[in-house]
This record gives structure tokens, C-alpha cells and sequence, in this order.
């Protein structure tokens, strides 16, 4: 029996795991490792503390530091939860069982890769390596001057609302509409305004080397260069186990939490939390960054110590009449 289980080692799951293991707690971290900072070979500008280190540098430490504070991390695949404040029963694909008092949430969000030849397989020897980018709010700075596509795997009015805070550092943006041509007319005004050219089709292949895209190679043969490529794709909250558990979600999907990371029953009234559950990073409804993911994690763990306190109480640092020989 742990005190906590974590569901998800991504900067959410490791923060709040190194939290918990320094002040004492038994904590396991389960984690399939789909995060895409075990991916992220590009520079990261915006995490302090890490500045200009490539994803998996990032996420190999934050696993380091939370391992040599304690916590137990392993690989596996959570497909059931159940059981209460307490005692949660959690079951791996494999069906191993886990047991813990509490549990935290933090599995973060699926994205989509661009369909090439319609399998999204070959697009990965380039995704989040060289040239290719996936988040404005992280990497918008790093356009400046340059020539981008933005592949619109998610529609064209997703494309053309993420492809505006580009427009302000990149010399020139094209929208490829890989899915989906149709634009709302608010969205086909601001398209036109920011200057943003069409163009339409399929991706058959790509011309690449290294991690770096050259170029995209269309059905109809067109060959589309460009310094960069932005992937606007959609973000899926990874969620079954949060709706195994009944919990309440927000309008897209994500698990609906107040700011400390405290959930809610579906129905609940606002405010009447659920005991002994916590969701943090991507999953929640909230920007998604490193440091935001890792701030979410390590106030529901700062929560989840609380509330363990309440149950019991340890006297960690106190000597017993037996160790002072009484
Ligand atoms: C290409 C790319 C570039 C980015 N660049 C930046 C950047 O420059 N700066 C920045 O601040 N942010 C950046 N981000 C965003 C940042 O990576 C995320 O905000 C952050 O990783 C979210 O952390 P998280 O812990 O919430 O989720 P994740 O990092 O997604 O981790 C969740 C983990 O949970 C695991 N998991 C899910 N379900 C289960 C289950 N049932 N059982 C076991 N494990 C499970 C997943 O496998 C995954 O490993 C980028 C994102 C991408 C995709």
C-alpha cells in the first residue's frame, strides 16, 4: 500500500513525486513514457532552471531527482482504477496490481502527427526533432525571420488560430490544410488579415535527413519548402481513468480541477471535491508548459501531504522511549 500512486512520469507526475518522496511519502509513479519530453530533441527556452536543454535532458533529471529523493518510478500502463480515499486499486495492462491511499492524476494529452501517405508512423523520425514545432506559447520566439509552414492537421480554423502568434515572429506563414478546408468567416478574416496563403492537399512523402525537413512532397507531386514546420494538431486529454472514476470534465475534455488540482464527481456541487484524488499538468484544463505542468504537480502533492497528515500522524523526527533507552 502506497501513500501515493502517480499516474504519469511527465514534468506534472515527476514534480509532485519528488515533493512527496522528500517529505517521506512511499510514492510509485507508473508511466508508459509517451510524454513528448522523452521525445523532444529540439532546445527548450522557457524552463527555468533548464534553459537551452533538450527535452529528454529535462525529463531524464526531473526522473533522477525524484528517484534519488525516494520515489519508485516504473514502466507500465494503467487500464483500471478503482476503490476510494484510502485504498484505490490500480491494474496495469500486464495485470500488475497496485495499491495506494491516494492518487494524482497526471497523464497528460495525446497530439496528433500529420498523416503521411495516411499512416502517422513516418512523420515520427521528425517530430519534435530538427525543424519541426508543435507548441506557439513554447516556441513561437524561435520562428524569428523565418519561412514556415503550418500543418493544419486539425482543421483550418485551429490552424489559423494557432498559426496568428507565429505570424508576429516568422517572416512568412503558409497554411498546408492536411485536415480540413473550410473556414469559419471570422476565421477566413483573420487568415486574410495576417496574409496567410492556402495551400491545399495530402502529404504523400518527405524529403528529410537527420531529424530536419526539407521539404513535403504532395500527392499531386507539389514540393512544399519552408525553414520550419508547425504541426497544429488536435491535444486529446488522456482520460479513461479519470472517467472510470466518475470525474466531472471540462468543456474539451480535459479533467475539470480547481487550482490546487482537487477534482469532482460528476454531478457534484461546485466545490465538493472528491477525497483522496488530484489531476495535474496537460490533463487539466491550462496552458500547456513544462514549468506549468510541473508547478500543477507539486501543489497537488503539497494538497495530497496535507491531507495525508490529516489521517495519521507520523512523529518522523521524534525519538521513541525505546531508541533513548528508557
Ligand atoms: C513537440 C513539443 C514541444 C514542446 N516544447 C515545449 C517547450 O519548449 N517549452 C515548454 O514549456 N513546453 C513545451 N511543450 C509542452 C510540454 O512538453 C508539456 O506541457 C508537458 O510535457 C506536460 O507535462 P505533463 O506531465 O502534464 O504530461 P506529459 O509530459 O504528457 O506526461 C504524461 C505521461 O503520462 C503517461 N501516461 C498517460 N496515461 C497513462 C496511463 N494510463 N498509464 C501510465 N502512464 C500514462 C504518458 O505516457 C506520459 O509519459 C512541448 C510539447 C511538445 C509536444
Amino acid at each position: 500500500m502506497f501513500d501515493t500512486i502517480i499516474v504519469g512520469g511527465g514534468p506534472a507526475g515527476l514534480s509532485a513525486a519528488l515533493h512527496l518522496a522528500f517529505h517521506k511519502r512511499s510514492v510509485l509513479v507508473i508511466d508508459r513514457r509517451s510524454g513528448p519530453l522523452f521525445y523532444t530533441l529540439t532546445e527548450l527556452w522557457n524552463v527555468p532552471g533548464f534553459v537551452a536543454q533538450t527535452g529528454v535532458q529535462i525529463q531524464k533529471t526531473m526522473k533522477l531527482e525524484a528517484e534519488k529523493a525516494g520515489a519508485k518510478i516504473v514502466s507500465g500502463s494503467v487500464s483500471q482504477v478503482s476503490g476510494r480515499a484510502g485504498q484505490f486499486v490500480l491494474e496495469t495492462t500486464k495485470g500488475e496490481k497496485f495499491e495506494a491511499k491516494t492518487l494524482l492524476l497526471a497523464t497528460g494529452v495525446a497530439r496528433h502527427h500529420p498523416l503521411i501517405s495516411g499512416g502517422y508512423e513516418p512523420f515520427l523520425k521528425y517530430a519534435a526533432k530538427g525543424n519541426t514545432y508543435y507548441c506557439p506559447d513554447c516556441e513561437s520566439p524561435e520562428l524569428l525571420g523565418k519561412d514556415i509552414v503550418v500543418i493544419g492537421v486539425a482543421g483550418a480554423n485551429s490552424a489559423v488560430a494557432e498559426a496568428a502568434p507565429l505570424a508576429e515572429f516568422a517572416s512568412r506563414v503558409r497554411l498546408l490544410l492536411t485536415g480540413g478546408t473550410e473556414f469559419k468567416p471570422e476565421f477566413e478574416a483573420k487568415r486574410q488579415k495576417l496574409n496567410l496563403e492556402v495551400i491545399e492537399g495530402q502529404i504523400a512523402s518527405v524529403d528529410g535527413a537527420k531529424g530536419m525537413v526539407r521539404a513535403l512532397i504532395l500527392e499531386d507531386g507539389t514540393r512544399v519548402e519552408a525553414d520550419g514546420f508547425y504541426i497544429s494538431s488536435p491535444k486529446v486529454p488522456r482520460t479513461d481513468l479519470a472517467k472510470q472514476l466518475g470525474l466531472q470534465l471540462a468543456p474539451k475534455g480535459h479533467i475539470k480541477t480547481a487550482w490546487r488540482g482537487q477534482v469532482q464527481l460528476e454531478g457534484a456541487a461546485d466545490g465538493e471535491f472528491l477525497a483522496g484524488v488530484w489531476a495535474a499538468g496537460d490533463v487539466q484544463p491550462q496552458t500547456q508548459q513544462v514549468s506549468i505542468a510541473a508547478g500543477s504537480g507539486n501543489i497537488a502533492a503539497v494538497m495530497i501531504d496535507q491531507y495525508l497528515q490529516k489521517l495519521e500522524s507520523r512523529s518522523l523526527g521524534h525519538r521513541t522511549n525505546l531508541e533513548v533507552g528508557a
